[in-house]
């Protein structure tokens, strides 16, 4: 009985305090998620590589750019992909006050339609107690991946994808990006290689692998949490630069609080 107790204590606790990164099953399954999109270049040119492959997909997007495309958050929808909640404009949350946090999150929720508004991904994957609090304030689910493919830096498709095949096993949770809210250096990389590294992965495993969505492979396996604190370099956020705007700038005193 005591240890009954003791069982269900750490399951709550580690329900409340762990971070979804992947799922633990035998069937061969895998979520691609895309982040920071959607992009009116690229987004639509992935619909059509995933549906000619009949792969869904996960696109936790940045309410900014959600709000700016409506018709691709429509698409997306209509394609039967999952989209979850990427904040509104793409801050820090360590480094940003609880108030902010909770506001970043619900004003993205409210330019997202559907039923998966309730997955939330941390912008860089940056991640406190008090970020991951906010976000069970706000009824979200944090999904990390355990796949992280660095397409943010400069490399070819095929470098990509090789990247990416050799780390998949069944239940994995793949990070991409359909659009680059901030890169780092003088140019964004352009999301052309994603594009080709995600035709080469849907092509090696097509019939191998099943690809769908974060919540569906979240019914078909036990999903895998993990203490995840990610902790912000400044130097290297203060160094972003953005497409569109003008970059956020922190200082230190900001956090934690
Ligand atoms: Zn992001």
């Amino acid at each position: 009985m005591v240890s009954f107790v003791r069982k269900a204590v750490r399951s709550v606790r580690r329900r409340f305090s762990g971070t979804i990164t992947h799922v633990e099953t035998a069937e061969p399954l895998v979520a691609l998620t895309f982040d920071d999109g959607p992009d009116p270049v690229i987004t639509p040119a992935l619909l059509k590589l995933l549906g000619g492959h009949g792969a869904k997909a996960t696109f936790f997007m940045t309410g900014e750019h959600a709000a700016a495309y409506p018709e691709l958050v429509a698409a997306v929808r209509d394609g039967g992909h999952a989209i979850g909640n990427h904040s509104w404009d793409h801050p820090s949350f360590p480094l940003i006050s609880g108030r902010e946090r909770r506001s970043q999150i619900r004003r993205c929720a409210g330019v997202l339609p559907g039923s998966d508004r309730s997955l939330f991904r941390p912008p860089y994957g940056h991640q406190s107690t008090a970020s991951r609090r906010d976000a069970l304030l706000t009824g979200h689910e944090v999904i990390a991946w355990s796949v992280c493919v660095p397409d943010w830096e400069d490399h070819d498709g095929e470098w990509l994808a090789d990247f990416a095949l050799q780390r998949i096993t069944p239940g994995s949770v793949v990070l991409m990006h359909d659009g680059m809210v901030d890169f780092l250096g003088a140019a964004s990389p352009g999301r052309e290689a994603t594009l080709d590294a995600v035709g080469r992965i849907l092509a090696a495993l097509h019939g191998r692998y099943g690809f769908i969505t974060v919540p569906e492979l979240l019914r078909r396996g036990k999903a895998v949490r993990t203490a995840w604190w990610m902790e912000p370099d400044l130097e290297i956020l203060n160094s972003l630069q953005r497409k569109s705007g003008t970059p956020r700038r922190y200082a230190l005193p900001e956090l934690s609080r």
